[in-house]
């Protein structure tokens, strides 16, 4: 069978390096046989990132059931792909392949929405907000196909919503969550935090909430000003006493970058105080920001990704952010780092 990207899934293939490295020779990958991310596009990819693996299986409306995605044509070749372990499509160092085994409960990904109340210049160049009109009614039909298939599967799903926008400010996601059909799987809700006591106290779907993740990426009103463009550092702080009432497991996000490294240490006593866990992750590269040979496509005009990777290593800060992260591992233990950030900084 032969894969032919184009537009943006060409465009994720290339950005990162493909193929066996590390250990991945010898190291298995379940997640490939359980897991099914879903993106604003309407296509479903069989990993739990369609950043590490973009190679679209098929539109969410050409299954039936949860099951029959792995199914197709192009799933199979990619199992076996993996089991080959040729990982000819993966992002092998990402996910974590490279280093040791990967596997995961059966979980599907919901990221059919991305529109949100803010506008971080990370993630997007101008507000998204889809209340009406084509793609809105696409995306709505999208979101009941997939609760079909969440009241037909026997197996007991983790279901993440959403990783590219607030399913809370969603008005497609929204109406899932308010009227959340089912009670065997388990949710997990990413979001800014900034709807979370408006939106869903006293609603029954809190029940069904798992896990909180809410990305800060700050410690400080003024540089949570910066990142969380449109957010408020009082509202945020007001939900997150809010979630530390419900007693649930919860985890606050702080992508690394040059505008907010400084403010990690302040992150940091924030996840503390509140006795959360805490996340700390790489910047990715969304297409927001140029990057040389890439900007023709992207159409990026928030200046270059280079100058706000502050992970990489010729970037000026990078031996700053190396030390402020070492601080930080020795003296809060409630942070954990994802692989990528040891891989980058050498740790
Ligand atoms: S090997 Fe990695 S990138 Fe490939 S499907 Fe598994 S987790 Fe995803
Ligand atoms: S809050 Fe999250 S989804 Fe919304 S714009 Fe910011 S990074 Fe993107």
């Amino acid at each position: 069978m032969e894969i032919q990207l184009e537009g943006q899934y060409l465009y994720k293939l290339n950005l990162l390096q493909r193929g066996p490295s590390g250990n991945s020779y010898r190291n298995t990958c379940h997640v490939v046989k359980n897991n099914i991310t879903i993106d604003s596009n309407g296509n479903c990819f069989i990993c739990n990132c369609d950043g590490w693996l973009p190679v679209p299986v098929g539109q969410v409306d050409d299954f039936d059931s949860f099951e029959s995605v792995f199914e197709s044509d192009i799933a199979q070749y990619l199992q076996k792909d993996i089991a080959d372990k040729k990982y000819t499509y993966c992002s092998t160092e990402l996910c974590g392949v490279s280093h040791e085994d990967v596997c995961a409960n059966p979980s599907l990904y919901i990221n059919i929405d991305n529109s949100c109340n803010l506008q971080c210049p990370s993630c997007r160049i101008e507000k998204v907000m889809h209340i009406n009109g084509e793609q809105y009614n696409k995306r709505l039909h999208q979101i009941e196909t997939v609760v079909e298939w969440l009241h037909k599967t026997v197996q007991e799903l983790d279901v993440i919503m959403s990783g590219n926008g607030d399913p809370l400010a969603s008005l497609i996601c929204r109406p899932l969550l308010k009227n959340w059909p089912l009670d065997k799987h388990r949710l997990t809700l990413h979001t800014n935090g900034l709807l979370i006591e408006k939106q869903l106290k006293n609603q029954p779907v809190l029940d069904q909430v798992n896990q909180f993740r809410i990305s800060v990426d700050a410690g400080s009103a003024k540089v949570y000003s910066q990142v969380r463009v449109g957010g408020n550092w009082d509202t945020l702080i007001r939900n997150l006493d809010f979630v530390s009432t419900l007693k649930k497991p919860t985890e606050l996000i702080f992508t690394v970058q040059n505008n907010n490294i400084s403010d990690l240490e302040n992150f940091c006593q924030l996840v503390e105080h509140y006795k959360f866990d805490g996340s700390v992750t790489q910047l990715d590269n969304w297409s927001t920001w140029g990057r040389p040979g890439f900007e023709e496509w992207t159409h990026a005009n928030g200046g270059d990704f280079l100058h706000h990777d502050v992970l990489d290593k010729s970037h000026a800060n990078y031996t700053y952010a190396r030390q402020m992260i070492q601080h930080c591992m020795t003296k809060y233990k409630r942070i954990r780092y994802t692989p990528a950030i040891a891989t980058r900084l050498e740790l």
